[in-house]
């Protein structure tokens, strides 16, 4: 059995404790510096599945400013570049409101991508 250490800080609250999470074989078997049961959540998420909301602008030909949008909910953490390249890739078309989805299932994570504002 491997067994290793790590510290992170939770991001769940503005309190944001040192969190000392203890591995075994990749999965976490103990959390200490949590104030409250949130902390335990947030450290086997980030230490063993860890995910990410991503945000982006696309830039429209002729407008200014560009299109923000982001993921609907966090992503794995390593499929952020991939979905970077995708929203790169992208070429919508407007009308866009906020909330339209601009890619659908962006790289098969089962997330969409959607606009944070309307682009008339
Ligand atoms: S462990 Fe609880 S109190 Fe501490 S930062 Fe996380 S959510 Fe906030």
């Amino acid at each position: 059995m491997t067994t290793t250490k790590r510290e992170i800080t939770c991001i769940s609250c503005p309190l944001g404790c040192s969190l000392e999470v203890s591995l075994a074989d990749g999965q976490v078997v103990a959390v200490t510096g949590n104030e409250c049961p949130r902390g335990l959540s947030y450290a086997r998420q980030e230490c063993v599945h860890p995910e990410r909301m991503v945000t982006a602008l696309i830039p429209i030909p002729g407008r200014t400013p560009p299109l923000s949008v982001r993921t609907e909910r966090p992503i794995p953490k390593d499929r952020i570049m991939d979905c970077l390249c995708a929203i790169a890739a992208a070429r919508p078309t407007l009308p866009i409101r906020i909330g339209d989805v601009i890619i659908p299932d962006v790289v098969g994570v089962g997330v969409d991508v959607i606009a944070t504002r309307d682009l008339l």
